[in-house]
């Protein structure tokens, strides 16, 4: 049976700066997912490493480095979002990493369009304006990470009754 799950989203500083905090966060609740937790907050180097832990392993130090400065460039806006299967449709609602690949209609295929060729090739970050879980375990450490059990939130939905 699909389960009822968490997943964390950030609002990267681009999207902050953009003043597309309120329209990114729109989309999100018209798909029926809940908020239930939800706060801004600058990240600092050590934040940063811990979230994202295993970035420098995965693609190595220039990219890590470019996005830890882009993560740093001004405050982010994190959300607790609950739904079925909330991860994997958070990340359908997202669009892939590279917003040149990212379809219409995603968050990263309408709001941006940068390739991966030019990111490393300007030495940039890829400014893809938000980040969400990428599998459950993943959910479950930056939910824990990013908000204390006093910061998430229960209560009932409309959407609870005709969404999920
Ligand atoms: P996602 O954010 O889609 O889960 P990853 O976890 O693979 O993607 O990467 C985390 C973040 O690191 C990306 O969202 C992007 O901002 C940055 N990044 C990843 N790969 C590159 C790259 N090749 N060049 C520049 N920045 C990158």
């Amino acid at each position: 049976m699909a389960a009822t799950e968490r997943t964390l989203v950030l609002l990267k500083p681009d999207a902050v700066a953009r003043g597309l905090t309120g329209r990114l966060v729109q989309r999100f609740e018209d798909a029926g997912l809940k908020i239930v937790g939800l706060k801004m907050k600058q990240m600092d180097a050590d934040f940063t490493r811990r979230h994202y832990f295993d970035l420098e392993e995965r693609f190595g130090k220039t990219v890590y480095d470019a996005t830890a400065a882009y993560m740093q460039q001004g405050p982010v806006v994190a959300l607790v979002l609950e739904g079925v299967d909330a991860v994997a449709n958070v990340r359908r609602l997202i669009g892939p990493t590279f917003p040149d690949q990212a379809a219409p209609g995603t968050i990263r295929g309408d709001f941006a369009h940068m390739s991966k060729a030019y990111a490393e090739g300007a030495g940039k970050a890829i400014a893809n304006l938000v980040h969400a879980s990428g599998s459950v375990d993943e959910a479950k450490y930056e939910v824990q990470l990013w908000f204390g059990d006093d910061e998430q939130f229960d209560y009932q939905t409309v959407a609870e009754r005709y969404v999920f």
